[in-house]
């Protein structure tokens, strides 16, 4: 029998990083806090994630010579959403990024040097330890403000007053065991994306049948369910993608970092034939949609022992080196093997890098218009120095990016254009703010932005 508290200020659904950034603000600003969390451990899609987050004229991009500020990360996030993203809710990511950059080092985070990745004109990847923050915020959360958290207990139902619309209590499911929990200020919907609910791929993704299933367990969605009962409206449902550069095991083993992005430091990408099938600089979610249209769904990022020995050791997309002692890396002594070792014509695949090469050097690449790392970044360098490497990739559903409309204090709106009054959707399960495509980064920076909004707003109800 769970210890259950009849009565709560605020009620935060899912223990993912969303989730506690809410919690942690509503409870620093005095309100009594439960989360409520399906599985039987707190983490979900955040705890396998990279621990990526943009954030642009940071001291640390300053110390490395990269140029950077707001402006362009806002020209850079409304080109990658492909102008579906919502003005008002980027803009809030501009406004706060810098201070959620400094509220985490005053976590005690520390960030390792800034790297170039997907949809960013300039490197502004700041890798952290994200195991290290979630349990930073979960020691914080439990034993510093006594917020309690109820494992294995689902949130099903958010029960709202029929007249105004207010939300008075949630319905909960433990186990068997069914009871209502009343709510005085608000609920936070944290629950993450729908990366795990084949149902609702089918309808919202068809075309991403072949996309390899990642992120959280618990991740199937509950947060819009219980949004559209009650009216709410949706974003970009119809604009979910893949991630490039997922390993295909990923599929059977959930456990480790599957993704990497060799393309980003001057790979190209062939599919099973040995040839070039689109621009690699792109953001790796249309990388994942030109995957999808290969044979067999793969694709294989090659690149050579410069980029290899150039690469980054413990920034998960990055990490080569680890990928290879695991096994996962195809290679050969010229690209001759390689091509043996990807299992395509070997004359093709020398003709294919040749090509390129020769692109490269003359500074055209007329087959794909490839001229940068990432993002117009960062100049290509020729694949010329053996030996040669293959990692298979193909796309990987691992996170959805859409969902639940919300304002800019992140309350849920009503598809009559009103917001629910203490209604929050914060982290995955918000829709708006990515649109077409995303950069990398903003997924775990919003989370902590709208996270932490939510939660200070909510505390003032
Ligand atoms: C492999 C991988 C790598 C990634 N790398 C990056 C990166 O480097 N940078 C970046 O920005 N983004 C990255 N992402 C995306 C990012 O991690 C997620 O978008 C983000 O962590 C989502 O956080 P969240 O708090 O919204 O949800 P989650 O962390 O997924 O937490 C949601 C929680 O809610 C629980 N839950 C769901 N329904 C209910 C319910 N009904 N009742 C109670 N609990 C419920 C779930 O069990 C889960 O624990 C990555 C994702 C993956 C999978």
């Amino acid at each position: 029998m769970l210890n259950v508290p009849s009565e709560i200020d605020v009620l935060v659904v899912g223990a993912g990083l969303a989730g506690y950034c809410a919690a942690y603000e509503a409870s620093l600003h005095g309100a009594s806090v439960l989360i409520c969390e399906k599985l039987a451990q707190a983490g979900g899609s955040t705890a396998l994630s990279s621990g990526f987050f943009a954030f642009s004229g940071t001291d640390l991009q300053h110390n490395q010579g990269i140029v950077d500020n707001g402006d362009m990360l806002l020209r850079d996030l409304i080109i990658a959403g492909g102008g579906l993203s919502d003005p008002s809710i980027l803009q809030v990511y501009i406004d706060q990024q810098l201070a959620t950059y400094d509220w985490l080092k005053t976590l005690g985070m520390t960030f390792k040097a800034v790297q170039l990745s997907s949809a960013q004109s300039v490197p502004r990847t700041h890798p952290l330890p994200i195991q290290m923050l979630m349990d930073t915020l979960h020691s914080k959360l439990v034993n510093e403000l006594g917020v309690q958290l109820l494992y294995q207990t689902s949130v099903c139902q958010l029960l709202p007053d029929n007249n105004t619309g207010y939300i008075n209590g949630v319905r909960c499911q433990y186990l068997n065991e069914q009871f209502t929990i009343k709510v005085s200020k608000g609920v936070i919907l944290a629950t993450g994306g729908f990366s795990r609910s084949e149902a609702m791929l089918k309808q919202y993704a068809p075309s991403q049948a072949e996309g390899v299933r990642y992120g959280g367990q618990g991740n199937t969605g509950d947060g819009i369910h219980m949004g559209l009962a009650l009216g709410a409206e949706l974003k970009d449902m119809h604009v979910v993608k893949g991630t490039f550069g997922f390993h295909p095991k990923a599929a059977t083993d959930p456990g480790e970092n599957w993704t990497k992005l060799p393309v980003y430091r001057g790979g190209i990408a062939v599919n099973k034939l040995g040839q070039r099938f689109m621009d690699e600089s792109q953001s790796y979610k249309l990388l994942g949609d030109c995957t999808l249209q290969q044979p067999g769904a793969i694709a294989y990022q090659v690149f050579d022992q410069a980029i290899m020995d150039d690469a980054p050791d413990g920034v998960p997309p990055f990490d080569f080196r680890s990928a290879h002692r695991r096994g996962l890396m195809l290679y050969g002594n010229t690209i001759a093997e390689l091509a043996v070792a990807i299992g395509c014509d070997p004359i093709e695949l020398e003709s294919t890098v040749n090509r390129y090469n020769q692109a490269i050097v003359q500074g055209i690449e007329p087959e794909f218009n490839r001229s940068s790392l990432s993002a117009g970044f960062g100049i290509c360098p020729t694949l010329a120095q053996p030996p040669y490497y293959a990692y298979p990739s193909a796309s990987g559903i691992i996170a959805t990016y859409c969902g639940l409309a919300v304002d800019t204090q992140a309350r849920v709106l009503h598809t009559n254009g009103h917001a629910f009054e203490n209604l929050f959707a914060v982290g995955e399960v918000m829709g708006g703010f990515h649109g077409n495509s995303y950069m990398t980064g903003t997924a775990l920076g919003k989370c902590v932005i709208f996270g932490r909004i939510a939660g200070q707003t909510v505390s003032r109800l």
